[in-house]
């Protein structure tokens, strides 16, 4: 029998986390059928990628922690030449079938990637137009993207994407700006977590005017600066003092407690945590909250250790898993490393209808 050639999968991620990204995408894979006969391409440390190499096995980009995108990779072109780098990649995505609905010229999410967008910036509008003259790419966000990434001046790797199968943003990083008024840089942390876990309806049936949130680890304030900028009543638990318009809101309610001994007099709709703590002790505390009724949503972070990260999360994500079934909880949950995150992770989880 002919021994087929392997599948090569792109995935952007945090520079650092190159081995949890390599590790979670072949578990993921191997879930499904073993890997076999394909020897992977070396991880690259700080590098802010990874590439995986698979038989026919498909990796669902929802169901990944540290990806921030997924690409299929179709060509690798090691030594571009100085003075024409458009033709060679021209003729590779020659080779390519149909046609695409944008075109994304990506760099690594690091410091030389940063050195590199002026001239993918200059590159974009030639490769384009080149593109449109060819009929190759037409203006369909949900048709399969394009992506040029280069991990360096002299090389690129050509590859497409699912739009329902990825993130929906260059580089997979949905960047936040930093409001004025809000008192600590984490509140982008939430802001990207509502951007990224729900869609606009999500948004606009769970985040309401009215509602009643918890915020444990709340303080100076920036996560409860996002819920009372939509109207969400807001007890924040803290030992540590909200700062800032947050010190005396009417929306906000701070209570100097611990967040793992508070239990809320009634339900609420939800549960936000930040607390620098172990992940299973901050799991088991989500558990109990689902558990006993007093959330129906919740956005969470997890920090992650020095060592065994995927290991670490497995086991409080499974411990949360566990419980809800065993009180035949029904629920989505969604975990990311993203953007705004650093040794971290969040976490939505949200009970659904049966
Ligand atoms: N989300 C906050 C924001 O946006 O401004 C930042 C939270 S900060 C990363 C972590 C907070 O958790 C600290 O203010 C700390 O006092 C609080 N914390 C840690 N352990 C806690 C506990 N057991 N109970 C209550 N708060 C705790």
């Amino acid at each position: 029998m002919q021994k087929s050639s392997p599948t090569y999968w792109l995935l952007y991620c945090r520079p650092g986390f190159e081995q949890d990204c390599t590790q979670e995408a072949l578990r993921q894979a191997k879930q499904r059928k073993p890997i076999i006969g394909t020897e992977q391409p070396a991880i690259l440390a700080d590098s802010g990628y990874v590439v995986v190499a698979l038989n026919e096995q498909p990796l669902s980009y929802r169901e990944l922690i540290f990806a921030r995108q997924l690409i299929r990779l179709h060509h690798t072109i090691e030594s571009l030449p100085e003075r024409d780098r458009l033709t060679p990649i021209i003729d590779a995505i020659a080779t390519l079938p149909g046609t695409f609905g944008s075109l994304w010229l990506e760099v690594p999410d690091t410091n030389d990637g940063k050195l590199l967008s002026s001239f993918t910036r200059r590159f974009q509008p030639l490769l384009e137009t080149s593109l449109r003259e060819q009929d190759r790419l037409q203006d369909d966000p949900r048709a399969t993207r394009l992506h040029i990434f280069f991990p360096n001046k002299t090389s690129v790797m050509i590859g497409s994407s699912d739009p329902h199968n990825g993130a929906a943003a260059i580089m997979g990083i949905v960047r936040q700006s930093m409001p004025a008024e809000a008192p600590s840089r984490s509140t982008m942390k939430l802001a990207e977590a509502i951007e990224v876990f729900m869609d606009r309806s999500e948004q606009t049936r769970l985040l309401r005017q009215g509602m009643q949130a918890v915020d444990l680890g709340a303080a100076p304030g920036g996560w409860t600066w996002q819920l009372v900028k939509r109207g969400i009543r807001v007890t924040a638990v803290d030992n540590g003092p909200m700062k800032g318009v947050l010190a005396n809101h009417p929306l906000v309610q701070h209570l100097k407690q611990d967040g793992f001994k508070y239990a809320p007099r009634k339900a609420v709709d939800w549960l936000v945590c930040d607390m620098v703590e172990q992940p299973s002790k901050v799991a088991t505390l989500i558990g109990e909250w689902f558990a006993a009724g007093w959330c129906k949503h919740s956005i969470f972070n997890l920090k992650l250790p020095m060592k065994q990260r995927v290991a670490a999360l497995d086991s409080a994500l499974g411990g949360i898993r566990k419980r809800l079934d065993e009180e035949g909880i029904n629920y989505r949950m969604m975990a990311k490393q993203l953007y705004h995150d650093r040794e971290e992770v969040t976490v939505f989880l949200t009970k659904t209808k049966g």
